[in-house]
């Protein structure tokens, strides 16, 4: 039972092959570095990237006088004023270079009829059309372009089906890592200084989501167990309209963002249009905070549909038949189902980890040796994205870690992973499996978690239900120690939920704690009983680090060193 420990040596260790750490493999690659790309999955098909629908925020002006200032200056004002300013400045500014790199690797971006500009498209929150696509599957097509240009590497190595559990540390920094070969039931030693966490966001510790469900957290956690700055641990992002029915396609977005300005309505059970009593003049062309607030709010209010959602109306929009095609996931598909796509009933569902661990310009988190890219990262969006801004943050910030990661193991002298760590590791991914657990089985916990999470971490919150996910998270870690579980080592999914669920514990509490901290509404982070945004005490981030078994938060004052004099662009809803 699980008698061999393999080992692997590499300069640089890439966990997860999305957007952010193929780009960053590619990158370390080019620096002649000698690097191991690891996915839990396929490599080509696991992560969110593959969802990602239509846009790629890059200020090219393409269609109009869009600069990257222009870009950052939205990207600053929509997140509520708590991203990183120089995150985010990176980000803009790297932007459009980054559409060129994807070109290159042979991602043929859709261009105006005379093929001499790139087609850049409107979306709520961007001043200008800054979202260049390549029809309804841009996410796709960055992954594949990124994955072929991988395989074009000779110095790459490619790991499907490895779950890495653990990056060991010491005080030097890195100094290695221990995962699972899933297909092989075989443990790892990897031997690496520099590791990239990429291992994108968080959203399966919620129960409705859009997100791919190997998105458990994994990366966040390693870092904190690790003893990384996790940074605003209460920020989540939920996309105002997924489907609520049928029930197989709860929690998957309906494509809305590109198409409000082009007559897409939202209706509630009573029929009125009522984006027109919160915001009279820009109606449904809102931000996502806003919109899912707003949508929210009709429901909880009692004015749900018959599935308790409310109607996206796609009648209004002239063009629709054109459009739908190049949505298939939302509008085509759907049909086979039953769905009627004149008007889908709709509800927000958990979107995007705006939290996450944090990192400086250079993508260094706080461990020497240790990088992290993509939406891993918490910071750069502050307490809401702009739609497209997920994409190039995977971009640009995976191209940074993977040339920050090659130099450091470049310069730096290999050794192998410390045997202490190792055995430590594997001991206790042994433990997980154990001959006589007598409790109740990992999927009914994670269910259980998923649903206490949704309910009283999600859109809306309060301090009493905020303290509430705490206690029912407490007594789930506690029920998690005698879990029963199937004993094999190959492909066993429970194996794999046990240890996910471990980490995604660790995060709920953490994700709990930080919004119970946070007294006051901004963003993404709604709190009933302290409805108003509070500039005065309330620009600064929270911030959490392990120590031994403490967590300890602390909270930093947002620096704003490029746009500094604060202005909200719009009243929130309900303040
Ligand atoms: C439905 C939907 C539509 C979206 N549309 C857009 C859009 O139009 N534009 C936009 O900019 N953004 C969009 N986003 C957001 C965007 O897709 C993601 O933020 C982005 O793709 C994340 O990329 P990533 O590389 O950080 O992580 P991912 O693409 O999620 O990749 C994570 C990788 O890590 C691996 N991994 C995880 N844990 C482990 C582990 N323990 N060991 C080994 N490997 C591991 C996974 O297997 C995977 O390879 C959308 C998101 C959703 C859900």
């Amino acid at each position: 039972m699980l008698s061999t420990v393999a080992q692997v040596k590499t300069d640089v260790l890439i966990i997860g092959s999305g957007a952010a750490g193929a780009r960053a493999a590619i990158e370390a690659a080019e620096f002649t570095a000698a690097v191991t790309l690891a996915a839990k999955g396929a490599p080509r098909r696991s992560g969110t990237t593959n969802l990602a629908g239509v846009h790629y925020a890059a200020a090219l002006g393409h269609a109009d006088e869009d600069t990257p200032w222009e870009h950052f200056h939205d990207t600053i004002v929509e997140a509520r004023w708590l991203a990183d300013q120089e995150l985010a400045r990176v980000m803009c500014l790297h932007g459009p270079k980054s559409v060129h790199d994807l070109e290159r690797y042979g991602l043929h971006w859709y261009r105006t009829p005379d093929g001499t500009h790139y087609k850049q498209l409107p979306a709520p929150g961007h001043s200008f059309n800054r979202g260049v696509h390549y029809n309804g599957k841009t996410g796709k097509m960055v992954q594949d372009a990124l994955i072929d240009e991988v395989k074009r590497h000779p110095n790459i190595h490619l790991l499907g089906d490895v779950f890495i559990t653990q990056i060991l540390v010491d005080d030097s920094g890195v100094v290695g890592a221990v995962g699972i070969h899933l297909e092989r039931g075989e443990l790892l030693a990897i031997s690496t200084r520099s590791v990239v966490i990429a291992t994108g966001g968080a959203g399966m510790v919620f129960k409705v989501t859009d997100m791919e469900t190997g998105s458990t957290g994994d990366g966040i956690a390693m870092a904190f167990r690790a003893g990384a700055d996790l940074i605003a641990p209460e920020m989540h992002q939920f996309f105002p309209t997924a489907f609520v029915w049928p029930e197989t396609l709860r929690g998957v977005a309906v494509n809305s963002s590109q198409l409000w300005k082009l007559g897409l309505r939202l209706y509630n059970a009573n029929d009125e249009r009522f984006m027109e009593r919160y915001y009279p003049e820009q109606k449904e062309h809102m931000p996502r905070d806003i919109l899912s607030q707003c949508i929210f709010r009709e429901i909880t209010e009692g004015r749900g549909a018959e599935h308790g959602g409310v109607w996206l109306d796609t009648r209004w929009i002239e063009e629709f038949e054109t459009l739908r095609r190049d949505r298939p996931r939302s509008y085509i598909w759907p049909e086979k189902l039953g769905v009627n796509v004149q008007r889908i009933e709709v509800a927000p569902t958990y979107h995007f980890t705006l939290g996450g661990i944090r990192i400086n310009t250079e993508a260094e988190t706080t461990i020497p040796g240790l990088y992290a890219a993509g939406e891993v990262v918490g910071a750069t969006h502050g307490a809401n994205r702009l739609a497209g801004n997920a994409l190039t943050e995977c971009l640009v910030f995976g191209e940074i870690a993977g040339r920050n990661a090659a130099l450091r193991a470049l310069s730096t002298t290999a050794r192998p992973a410390p045997e202490a760590m190792v055995r430590a590791e594997c001991q206790r991914l042994r433990g997980v499996l154990p001959e006589t657990g007598t409790g109740r089985r990992p999927r009914a916990i994670y269910d259980d978690l998923r649903h206490a999470m949704y309910h009283n971490v999600g859109i809306v919150r309060d301090g009493r239900r905020l303290r509430a996910a705490v206690r029912r998270v407490a007594e789930l870690r506690e029920e998690v120690r005698s879990v029963q579980l199937t004993n094999t080592q190959h492909y066993n999914v429970e194996w794999i939920w046990a240890l996910e669920l471990d980490g995604m514990l660790e995060l709920a509490d953490l994700f709990a704690t930080g919004a119970e901290m946070r007294t006051e509404s901004r963003g993404a982070h709604y709190r009933e009983d302290y409805p108003l945004l509070d500039n005065e005490n309330w620009l600064k981030n929270i911030l959490v680090r392990r120590e031994g078994k403490r967590h300890v938060y602390w909270t930093e004052p947002v620096t704003l060193p490029y746009l500094s004099e604060v202005k909200m662009r719009y009243a929130e809803p309900s303040r």
